[in-house]
């Protein structure tokens, strides 16, 4: 998804287009944004990517079993083709951003951005700044503990049952045979997603201690699961984190995003507005 937006937030012009081979895809990226006349482009990209601005690969999607883009170089391809600053970050960093400047956390200086879809991505934004280090945050691979009653395997190629192998999308579909879309309100899948989404944010909560949590993606359009996942956040911590936003305020604590859909691309387009600035 492509977009030019303002120093507002707003987003005036997008199109989107599917994702193919790294060339054919760039290509229309750059053929996009030749000749609009835009002063920065950011860019928030599906990972694992190289945000680190020594690294010689920086810019370049690292493993990914997306054909042909592991090993590329995303943001140097569009760099020889189009004169501006450049922001580049992962695409759930990116929606983070944006909730904090434009949506859900706007005015805070900490938030957690969880998307869980066909993947699960954590976004992390702490003092002020998107959390990098390492490498960037990975929270969709923590390891769980597991539901009890649940012996499924989990879908991870990597670790079976971490969190995205337990939880995501495809993991819904596989456990139960059919697309979480077409699952009713009262089937039992949800309690089960909600127990491994809300432990993820308790951990989180733990952790990092975020002012504002976020839960977007296509799995989070069930609106019905928010609920259930906030009463297993305070299962789960059980009291021992004692601040209002986790005990009576928890409603407007973990909570959607505050941009919707529009997440990701308004993060990017604060994502260039902050390398216009820094230029
Ligand atoms: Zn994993």
């Amino acid at each position: 998804m492509c977009g030019i937006g303002n120093q507002a937030g707003e987003i005036e012009d997008r199109i989107s287009f599917a994702t193919g081979q790294p060339g054919e895809t760039l290509e229309q990226v750059i053929a996009y944004f030749k000749d609009k006349g835009v002063e920065a482009i950011g860019i928030g990209s599906f990972g694992p990517i190289d945000i680190d601005r020594k690294s010689p690969t920086y810019g370049f999607v690292t493993t990914t079993p997306k054909p042909g883009w592991s090993g590329y170089d995303f943001l140097g391809t569009l760099r020889r083709a189009i004169d501006v600053p450049f922001g580049w970050d992962t695409d759930v960093n990116s929606a983070a951003f944006g909730e904090a400047v434009w949506g859900a956390a706007r005015g805070l200086d900490s938030c957690v951005y969880f998307t869980v879809g066909t993947g699960i991505g954590v976004g992390v934004y702490a003092e002020g700044k998107l959390v990098h280090g390492l490498v960037h945050p990975e929270g969709g691979h923590i390891l769980m503990r597991r539901h009890p009653e649940d012996d499924f395997e989990g879908i991870c190629p990597y670790h079976g049952d971490c969190l995205e192998g337990m939880s995501a999308g495809p993991a819904i579909e596989k456990r139960w045979g059919v697309p979480g879309s077409r699952l009713s309100e009262s089937h039992p899948a949800w309690r089960l997603e909600a127990y491994y989404i809300g432990q993820a944010v308790a951990g989180t909560i733990l952790l990092l201690s975020p002012k504002r949590i976020i839960l977007g993606g296509g799995v989070m359009k069930q609106a019905h699961l928010l609920p259930l996942i906030r009463e297993e956040v305070k299962r789960f911590l059980n009291g021992y984190v004692s601040a209002n936003e986790v005990m009576a305020g928890i409603d407007s604590y973990i909570v959607p995003p505050g941009l919707g859909d529009n997440a990701g691309l308004s993060g990017a387009l604060a994502l260039g507005l902050e390398a216009a600035r820094s230029k």
